[in-house]
Formats: C-alpha cells, sequence, structure tokens
C-alpha cells in the first residue's frame, strides 16, 4: 500500500434516528500512513460515523469506500475480511479463555474461508505467532497465559487492540481507545498508535486533547453530525470556529 493512498473514505452519509439526526452529509477520507482522529462534543455523531464506516449501521444516504470500491451494502464482518478493524467490541472477549487464545481466535476469524476448514484455534499452530507478535506489539505478551476475566481494565482493551491488530488490517477505526487507562498506558497505547500508522490507515475518536494533539495528522471536527473544520492538529487548534463549538466550551 502506498502512504497516504485514500483506504477508507466516507461521502456524504447521513442517518437519522426519527428525529434526531445524527450524521448530517458527513465526509472524510482515511489515508494509509496517517492517523486522522475525529474529536467533537458528546453526541456530535461521532460513534455514529464509526459504526456506518464499520458497517454495522446503515447510513439513510451515502457511501462508504474502502480502496475507492465502494462497500457500503456489505456488513461489517466482509468489511473486516477486506482489513477493515474496529477495536473495544468487550462483548467480543470470552471470559474463560486466555489472552493468546482470544488473540488466536481473533487472527482464525480474520481469515478467509475459515468456516470451511475450521478446528479449534488453540489447536492450530498457524495462529500461534502472530497472535503471540499482536500481544507483544502492545506490550501484555507476559499476560498471555491469563484468563481474560482476570485482565485488569487497562489490559482487556490492550487485549481487544491485539486482537483487531492481530489480522493486520488496513484500517483500524479506534472509538476513545484511552477511555479508562492510566497515564502510564495511555503514554504507552498513544506509542503503539502512533507506530502502527507506518501500515494502515487509522480512525481516532479520542476526547483527551493532548493525545489527539500529539498524534493526529489530520483532526476532523463533528458538531450536530456535520463537519465544521479538518486539516492538521496546528491548523484546527487555532480555528476560531472549533474554539467556540467546542474546545473551549
Ligand atoms: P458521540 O459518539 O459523538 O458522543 P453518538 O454517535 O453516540 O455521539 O450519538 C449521536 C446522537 O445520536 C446522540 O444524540 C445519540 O443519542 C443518538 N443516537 C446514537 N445511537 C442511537 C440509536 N441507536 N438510537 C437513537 N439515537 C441514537
Ligand atoms: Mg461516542
Amino acid at each position: 500500500t502506498t502512504p497516504d493512498a485514500p483506504v477508507l473514505e466516507a461521502r456524504d452519509l447521513h442517518k437519522s434516528f426519527g428525529a434526531l439526526v445524527a450524521t448530517n452529509g458527513l465526509s472524510l477520507t482515511v489515508r494509509t500512513g496517517q492517523i486522522h482522529a475525529l474529536i467533537g462534543p458528546n453526541g456530535a455523531g461521532k460513534s455514529t460515523a464509526i459504526a456506518q464506516l464499520a458497517g454495522s449501521l446503515r447510513p439513510d444516504a451515502g457511501e462508504v469506500l474502502f480502496s475507492g470500491h465502494s462497500v457500503t451494502r456489505l456488513d461489517e464482518a466482509g468489511r473486516a475480511r477486506l482489513g477493515l478493524a474496529r477495536s473495544f467490541q468487550i462483548s467480543a472477549l470470552f471470559p474463560e479463555m486466555t489472552a493468546l487464545e482470544s488473540v488466536m481466535l481473533a487472527v482464525q476469524a480474520g481469515r478467509r474461508h475459515h468456516a470451511r476448514f475450521w478446528k479449534p484455534a488453540s489447536a492450530d499452530d498457524s495462529l500461534l505467532e502472530p497472535a503471540r507478535q499482536a500481544l507483544y506489539t502492545l506490550g501484555i505478551g507476559h499476560l498471555a497465559r491469563t484468563r481474560a476475566s482476570d485482565l485488569a481494565h487497562g489490559q482487556r482493551r490492550l487485549l481487544e487492540m491485539a486482537m483487531a491488530l492481530a489480522r493486520e488490517p488496513r484500517v483500524l477505526l479506534l472509538d476513545e481507545p484511552m477511555a479508562g487507562l492510566g497515564f502510564v498506558e495511555t503514554r504507552n497505547l498513544s506509542a503503539v498508535i502512533h507506530a502502527l500508522k507506518a501500515d494502515m490507515g487509522i480512525l481516532l475518536v479520542e476526547h483527551d486533547m493532548d493525545v489527539v494533539f500529539r498524534l493526529a495528522d489530520v483532526v476532523t471536527v463533528l458538531v450536530d453530525g456535520a463537519v465544521i473544520a479538518s486539516g492538521p492538529p496546528s491548523v484546527i487548534r487555532d480555528d476560531p470556529d472549533v474554539r467556540r463549538a467546542y474546545l473551549s466550551e
């Protein structure tokens, strides 16, 4: 993949829940090699945007493009197989499984046609190395044998990230990955996210503005489901509309 090539695009997405307009003509482009931050006040529609990009929520209108091809009518599993990963689905964790088994299962689920050759993830040696690698990348290699239910909150979030990464995605959608993490965990995860962008495009929803302005290559500001500004962090930080609508609230 070429750096800076568009890998995921939202084109004029619209989504309403009854009378509430959650997404109002959202367009944005996530590029390989970039961290694209999506920020905005509570209820601005950030998570709704992520859901439409991931494929768990159908837009009322508009298109989602992956590597230039429309995936608007593809469901989340179909988009995941193309290389679209979303982190932090707590429900995806099986409490009885160890961290390593959880990641092996995620690797297996990400492989095409896995159903045809299905065998238990724990019995498939080809899953072991990528899974172990993903745990080490997230700094939790030492927890490989720990059951998911015995992990601390921050460790569990890192495990979920490892599960997303192990599938070698081309785009990673992160919805508030730092939520509930301590200072050291936040710093470690920031470094991981920064390192990851070499190989993929990242869309980061994050309310910690220190993290956003340190990590992001592009910042898009959403208010009431619509983009009010988009550009490099240095420009967004000083944009008077953004300050008025959001940063200084
Ligand atoms: P953000 O992530 O920016 O805080 P959300 O995308 O979660 O915002 O929500 C945007 C708006 O859409 C909010 O007003 C929220 O209450 C509403 N909303 C989100 N999901 C649903 C849903 N499934 N049904 C009804 N309203 C929803
Ligand atoms: Mg949200």
